[in-house]
């Protein structure tokens, strides 16, 4: 498929803000799409060239992209910083540097969605010797033959940040559209009906459809492989497998025992809410691996897991949901997230951390057993398993605290245990229910203690004056609405002036320096990478921020490495949040 035809469907997109718009022309491309044979093109469609699940990155840096633009277009590096400075895109830089290159020699554009897959992918693969100069050659050739446009949009790809508003939510949809039913075809289906009868089927219908959609992305993170068995019909054959991390279950919140019992039934189960990271485990005949989230793996961060799973948990094939939880190493006490956050993302001495920073992995489900998939088997039953093969050993694995109680009494009484060693609060779950991957359902919920607080991503940030200039110091966050984000305040207290489990001034400029889009002043942009849990006194409403909501006295409490701006507040939930209060 020509890059063109790809490059006019970011075009229009981008010319709309309307979802429904966007949607639709989503779909006719897609139904082009159908008739290719490589339906990977699909990841291009959000600035992507691998599929969710797989981590491999381009790491393409500004300054490589700048000497491939030198290479390819001849304009001298210099020129070209001095125009990316005035446009602040180097995107639009390409744009017209192939423009003015293009008037000389007037060739057509020829470059392929599958020549810009095969040579992007390669970026990610090679190392060694004269790595530089083989990725700057492998981009230089897809932009000269590019056509202006092209070398703007393919630019913005490379440096993963495409900018075309295509997320996921859009995409589903459009999936719907091009592959179940369109509405019309619905219309056509239930003729026959009276108008508001009619009106009710079509909209469950294309609400099954979205979520049968959803579903099936949720256990792959592929769009081309949903996008592939939509077309065949068959998302249904859409499975989990230990090959690739799926998206965890999230879970609601319940404000105190009543609400958490009318929520999912009597009698529940009852664990403690441990106040560490999600750890998804994954094990087959290739060994074990280990997922955060958002889908890293971090198998080699965790050789102590590893082990564990090898030494305390029977069985050939299995995916573990739970959560690890930091404990002094002398002292045996627990400690909060915050302690162990670094163990994440270390790449180096990590033999050292294990010893220094010790995880204990309380497992609380699992969702795959001996080559069977177990998401419909009700909790009961999963926990009932987890039992038999999990050999619980203290401070290394074992399975998560747990209750079965029909006593608001009982519940509170464990909360207070949980609370006294150092827990959050509790989960309360219902027994019956499947697991849901990637969705916030009501078949658990959470109780924690007195706290207001949301994960919210940094968009903006501001250099300080004075004794601070140099570092970023004041923090605009963001909450999402679908695939938008809005600001909900600005924060600039929580910070340490020491180094301090990363949330010092210098941390956190050194972390977001490299993520900054555009610069005004002492004002900057970041790409929103960077997510953080914010605690607040109370919420008000404020036409100063696009979410028409402000966060008042908000402070840091954690950097967030584990999660995505995928998992952050939605206006909604902050919406509701300030009903309850007001
Ligand atoms: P929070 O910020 O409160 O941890 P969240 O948005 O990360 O919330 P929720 O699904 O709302 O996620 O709350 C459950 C989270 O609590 C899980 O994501 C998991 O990391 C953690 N957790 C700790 N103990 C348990 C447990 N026993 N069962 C399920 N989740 C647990």
């Amino acid at each position: 498929m020509k890059y063109s035809e790809l490059v006019k469907v970011y075009k229009e997109i981008a010319s709309t803000s309307k979802t429904l718009e966007k949607t639709k022309i989503l779909a006719e491309f897609l139904k082009k799409l159908k008739k290719e044979k490589n339906k990977d093109i699909i990841y291009l469609l959000r600035g992507k060239v691998f599929p969710d699940y797989d981590e491999r990155e381009l790491g393409i840096s500004t300054q490589l992209t700048i000497k491939a633009l030198n290479k390819s277009t001849g304009h001298s590096a210099k020129e070209i910083v001095k125009r990316f400075k005035k446009l602040g895109d180097l995107g639009k830089v390409a744009e017209e540097l192939v423009k003015e290159k293009k008037q000389k020699t007037l060739s057509s554009s020829k470059l392929t969605c599958e020549k810009i897959l095969q040579n992007l992918r390669k970026l990610a693969e090679i190392t060694g010797a004269g790595t530089v100069e083989r990725r700057i050659s492998l981009i230089s050739e897809l932009l000269t033959s590019s056509s202006p446009l092209e070398a703007r949009y393919l630019t913005r790809t490379i440096l993963g940040n495409l900018r075309v508003g295509i997320g996921e939510g859009i995409l589903r949809d459009a999936i719907v559209l091009s592959c179940l039913e369109t509405k019309e075809n619905l219309e056509k289906r239930f003729s026959g009906l009276q108008k508001s009868e009619r009106l009710k089927k079509i909209s469950a219908e294309t609400k099954e459809n979205a979520e049968l959609v959803q579903e099936a992305y949720d256990k792959a993170n592929d769009f081309a492989l949903v996008f592939e068995q939509a077309c065949k019909k068959k998302l249904k054959d859409v499975a989990i497998s230990t090959e690739k991390p799926l998206k965890v279950m999230l879970f609601q919140k319940a404000k105190d025992f009543e609400e958490a019992f009318k929520r999912v039934g009597k009698p529940a189960a009852f664990e403690f809410k441990y106040d560490g990271f999600r750890m998804l485990i994954h094990k087959d005949s290739k060994g074990v691996r280990i997922f955060t989230r958002r889908l890293d793996n971090v198998s080699n961060q965790f050789p102590d897991v590893v082990f564990y799973i090898k030494k305390h948990v029977k069985g050939r094939s299995f995916i573990l949901d739970s959560e690890a939880i930091g404990y002094d190493p002398k002292t045996k006490k627990y400690k909060p997230f915050q302690s162990i956050s670094q163990r994440i993302k270390r790449k180096y001495d990590i033999e050292k951390l294990v010893k220094e920073l010790p995880i204990e992995v309380n497992v609380f489900d699992i969702l795959y057993y001996n080559g069977k998939s177990l998401l419909k088997e009700p909790f009961k039953k999963r926990r009932a398993l987890l039992r038999k093969i999990i050999k619980n050993k203290k401070y290394h694995l074992k399975l998560a605290e747990q209750i079965t109680t029909s006593s608001e009494k009982d519940a509170e009484k464990f909360f207070r245990q949980a609370v006294k060693e150092g827990q959050e609060g509790v989960m309360a779950k219902n027994l019956e229910a499947p697991y849901k991957p990637g969705s916030r359902v009501g078949y658990g919920v959470k109780i924690k203690g007195e706290e207001n607080e949301f994960d919210l991503v940094i968009v903006k940030a501001e250099y300080g004056t004075g004794k601070r200039a140099g570092w970023l110091t004041s923090f605009t966050v963001a909450c999402k609405s679908g695939d938008k984000l809005l600001e909900v305040g600005k924060v600039s207290t929580g910070l340490k002036e020491k180094e301090e489990m990363g949330l010092s001034y210098r941390g956190m400029s050194k972390k977001l320096k490299s993520l900054i889009k555009t610069e005004k002043g002492r004002e900057v942009e970041i790409k929103p990478k960077l997510v953080v849990t914010v605690t607040y006194q109370n919420i008000q409403k404020s036409p100063k921020y696009a979410s028409g909501f402000a966060l008042r006295f908000p402070r840091f409490t954690r950097l967030r490495p584990d999660r995505s701006p995928d998992d952050i507040a939605t206006l909604n939930e902050i919406k509701k949040e300030y009903e309850a209060t007001h």
